[in-house]
């Protein structure tokens, strides 16, 4: 993923810079108004990451030690790492071979009576089942945390992906299709879950230092729990401000260049190109291919796509089989395993040429021996 940053980027990190504003101000108050915009979501609360956005939202779920909080393994570590920061216990459950993602079914089967909460992530940009899980998860009692990092530009049910989740988490991190060099969004539709989030990020207080400062009478703050600093600047939030008018334009080259891989890919045997769920559509923020009796072993592909000046990386990673979880003895994961070991992520960014498609599929097209 290379990011796509431009002049306008630039000048509105200056801009910032030369207002003498550089903390959170009104710039991330605004960014935080056209996100969730963006997402049809009531409020957004913008914070450092997404990493400590999925943390703010078990701690308001009341997520506790002994507790235990449904998640997919195959996902980035820090939807996992996020249980452990409240004390809880992340269970592992197994996903959809099609969809790398959690299912109604795959949840229930690891469900238990101390489950509190589900963190479903949108996978790579492919979405969930949203309308299947958020009632299941409602019908068992469960809250539903989205870890929609990858899923700006994402849709299910004809409406973006994270439009109706009870909290969803966000990340600006530059491998997502939109970056403000570090940052995060949480978003809610409930306006004291949004207050209480706010307080959160910023030391508990009660009245957030931008109001502070905004005001011609002095305010006395009080901080009224233990809380954190997980503020965005508003130098971030320029740019954020700029990147989300070409979220747009970049899911649409992605969709496009993922249906010209889907294309190239269909007639070689043993390779099975991610697509759209029938719910749904993916950003395509990562483009993998699953080796389904592929001649050549996944790591060789990679090295002879190496070999051939192409960088496609490995498939998304298990936190299970890593070694901070490597105390924790799951259920079986075989689709989980499967997608992990049998699987490459390939060349999707503004940059990406129909010629240098042509040069990837080129060399699948020779390994496959065809
Ligand atoms: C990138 C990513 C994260 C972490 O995002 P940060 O903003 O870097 O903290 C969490 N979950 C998933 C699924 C991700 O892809």
């Amino acid at each position: 993923m290379i990011p796509m940053l431009g002049e306008e980027e630039a000048q509105a990190a200056a801009d910032a810079v030369r207002s003498g504003w550089v903390a959170q101000g009104p710039r991330v108050a605004q960014f935080e108004k056209e996100f969730a915009a963006a997402v049809g979501a009531g409020h957004g609360v913008a914070v450092s990451s997404c990493t400590t956005g999925l943390h703010l939202a078990l701690v308001v779920n009341d997520i506790k030690p002994g507790d235990e909080v449904i998640v997919p393994s195959l996902s980035f570590i820090a939807t996992a790492n996020a249980v452990r920061y409240v004390g809880a216990t992340p269970i592992f459950a197994d996903v959809d071979l099609a969809t790398g993602n959690l299912t109604v079914e795959t949840v229930d089967a690891v469900r238990t009576e101390r489950t509190r909460a589900v963190i479903a992530v949108h996978q790579g940009g492919v979405p969930f089942d949203t309308v299947a899980l958020r009632k299941a998860a409602e019908g068992w009692g469960l809250a539903l945390v989205e870890d929609a990092a990858c899923a700006a530009g994402s849709t299910a049910y004809g409406q973006p992906a994270g439009t109706g989740a009870a909290i969803a988490a966000w990340s600006f991190h530059p491998r997502k299709l939109i970056t403000t060099g570090e940052g995060g969004m949480v978003t809610v539709d409930d306006p004291e879950l949004a207050v209480r989030l706010r307080r959160l990020r910023e030391h508990g207080m009660n009245v957030s230092a931008a109001d502070r400062h905004a005001s011609k009478q002095p305010v006395l703050e009080a901080y009224l729990e233990t809380a954190y600093n997980y503020r965005m600047t508003d130098i971030q939030a320029a740019v954020g401000l700029v990147q989300l008018t070409r979220l747009a334009g970049l899911v649409e080259q992605r969709r496009a260049f993922a249906a010209r891989y889907q294309e190239l890919l269909a007639d070689i045997d043993g390779l099975v190109p991610v697509r759209d769920p029938a719910y749904g559509q993916s950003n395509f923020q990562s483009f993998w291919v699953l080796l389904d009796g592929f001649r050549v072993s996944r790591d060789e592909v990679l090295t002879e796509l190496a070999a051939k000046g192409v960088s496609a990386r490995r498939g998304i990673m298990a936190a299970h089989l890593e070694p901070a979880y490597a105390d924790v003895t799951p259920a079986a994961l075989p689709v989980t395993e499967r997608i992990t070991q049998e699987s490459l992520i390939l060349p999707l960014h503004h940059k990406l040429t129909e010629d240098d498609q042509d040069h990837i599929v080129g060399v699948l097209r020779e390994l496959a021996g065809r």
